[in-house]
């Protein structure tokens, strides 16, 4: 059973305010997304990778980043799509991976995922079909409208969902195959997997595991890069 992971970088970075997609900015020695590839890379449990990126940087990502930093096991740069969902996908099209194969998904903007807990998520996976890496809200989550607070939700409940995400293949390209048909739209993997009824694991996950998104992110990461407190490769 082989172990294929996809890492969406196909977003177009708005949020982080940079010229160029956030993921080609410098964390200590290297891109954030080049973290990422040789944290993954490192891991025995992982045969090989397909790094999905918008279709206009394949060639930049290949030379800048995997050439360059010499990276290992990536299979692939696939052109991504206009939605996350769209560009996860593509890279499931691209992979080549079986049915019995494990697929998984890890945001390229996530250089300080748990290496520690790979083995039990893909573990999970292949017991359950699906599983994920969470933390539990340190926040008070209410829903809002129109300005005014609809409802608090109950914190003891509620998790804060990360990637990576692992999957049994059959049951991931199912899932996606499904919400494209019907035109469910999730904001990850899980989602789809859910919305079909099916069950997906929860193990804990990390706080360092953050999404590099805004500029606030970034000197975070950076701080704790100096710092010590988090590994990058
Ligand atoms: O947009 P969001 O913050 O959820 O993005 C999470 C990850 O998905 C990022 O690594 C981003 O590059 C990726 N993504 C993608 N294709 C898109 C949008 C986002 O691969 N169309």
């Amino acid at each position: 059973m082989a172990v294929h992971a996809l890492i969406p970088a196909a977003g177009s970075g708005r949020r982080m305010g940079a010229d160029g997609n956030k993921q080609y900015l410098p964390l200590g020695d290297r891109p954030i997304l080049a973290h990422t590839l040789a944290r993954l890379a490192a891991l025995d449990a992982i045969d090989g990778l397909h790094v999905i990126v918008p279709a206009d940087e394949c060639r930049y990502c290949r030379d800048e980043i995997v050439d360059r930093f010499a990276l290992s096991k990536i299979c692939g740069v696939v052109a991504g799509g206009a939605e996350r969902q769209d560009s996860v996908r593509h890279g499931l099209a691209a992979c080549g991976a079986a049915d019995d194969d494990l697929v998984l998904i890890h945001d390229g903007v996530r250089p300080f995922f748990p290496a520690a807990q790979i083995a039990p998520l893909l573990a999970a996976a292949a017991a359950d079909g699906a599983a994920l890496l969470a933390v539990p809200a340190q926040d008070t989550i209410k829903e809002v409208a129109d300005g005014r607070v609809v409802k608090t939700l109950d914190r003891s409940r509620l998790w804060q969902v990360q990637t990576p995400q692992a999957f049994r293949c059959a049951v991931i390209r199912a899932a996606h195959e499904r919400a494209r048909q019907a035109g469910y739209a999730g904001t990850d993997d899980a989602a789809l997997v859910e919305w079909c009824g099916w069950p997906v694991a929860v193990l804990p996950g990390s706080p360092f595991n953050f999404k590099l998104t805004t500029p606030t992110d970034l000197v975070l990461a950076r701080a704790l890069l100096a710092a010590g407190i988090v590994e990058g490769c």
